[in-house]
């Protein structure tokens, strides 16, 4: 079970110092894997701060190139070398408003990869596809388009782009179908079988739901991962989850 905080470009320095004495005081269970994903200036910050803990960090985007003039970017390698295990590619955030299309998804992902990374691919459709029953069809291209052949040791996030933020989130049957939908075709393309996680608008009363949905191996938490509590009330859904209380 995978619980992954995105903060996206939320909290300063004096609220993640407050945001790690919660997790100081919380006793972590080796049964699901906790990562976050600070914004980019304190993520060392961050990771210092967590040390003694079983907090994994990552980046929340990086660049295709391993260094050279890109103005603004970061590289792979240097959030490597900065003790970050994964990196969020694709949020939809980034492909909406960077113009990320699938091809640059793919090439950042590999290169993250090759970087020693791993990544957490996300694809979504918009309220359109989905209203027009397009939904599967859409992921399944996004998916052919933006998996690398190296894709290993890495996840994918279905995030509905409607989902994100908005508070409305799919039913459990569609979750579950497009969980199933997404099994089967990462699986188809790496040959692997691929931990799926769902994000968009997950809070502290929808968790434990989610978290039954078959093949929803964790999920990716916006908003409800900037409170400590709240952050912390759904990873111990997961530990119950995971233990079956
Ligand atoms: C996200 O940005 O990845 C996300 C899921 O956000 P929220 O939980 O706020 O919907």
């Amino acid at each position: 079970m995978f619980i992954a905080a995105n903060w996206k470009m939320n909290l300063d320095k004096k609220s993640i110092l407050e945001f790690s004495k919660h997790l100081q005081e919380f006793k972590f269970s080796n049964k699901v894997k906790a990562c976050i994903f600070p914004p980019m200036t304190y993520i060392d910050y961050l990771n210092n701060l967590v040390a003694n803990l079983p907090i994994s960090v990552g980046g929340q985007n990086c660049h295709f190139n391993f260094s050279g003039a890109y103005t603004g970017e970061v590289s792979p390698i240097f959030l490597k070398d900065i003790g970050c295990e994964y990196v969020i590619v694709g949020h939809s955030e980034r492909r909406t408003l960077n113009n990320e299309n699938d091809y640059d998804v793919m090439l950042r992902s590999q290169s993250a990869i090759n970087a020693n990374l791993k990544v957490i691919l996300c694809v979504g459709e918009s309220l359109v596809e989905r209203k027009k029953g397009e939904a599967l069809n859409f992921i399944e291209k996004q998916l052919l388009a933006s998996t690398p052949k190296n894709f290993e040791n890495s996840l994918i996030a279905y995030e509905p782009l409607w989902s994100i933020g908005t508070g409305n989130i799919p039913s459990m049957t569609e979750i579950q179908e497009m969980h199933e939908h997404i099994a089967q075709i990462i699986n188809h393309i790496t040959n692997k079988k691929i931990k799926i996680l769902y994000g968009g608008s997950v809070n502290v009363d929808n968790i434990t739901d989610i978290l039954n949905i078959k093949n929803v191996d964790g999920v990716l938490v916006g908003g409800a991962s900037l409170k400590a509590k709240d952050f912390l009330a759904i990873y111990t859904a997961a530990v119950k989850k995971t233990y079956n209380f």
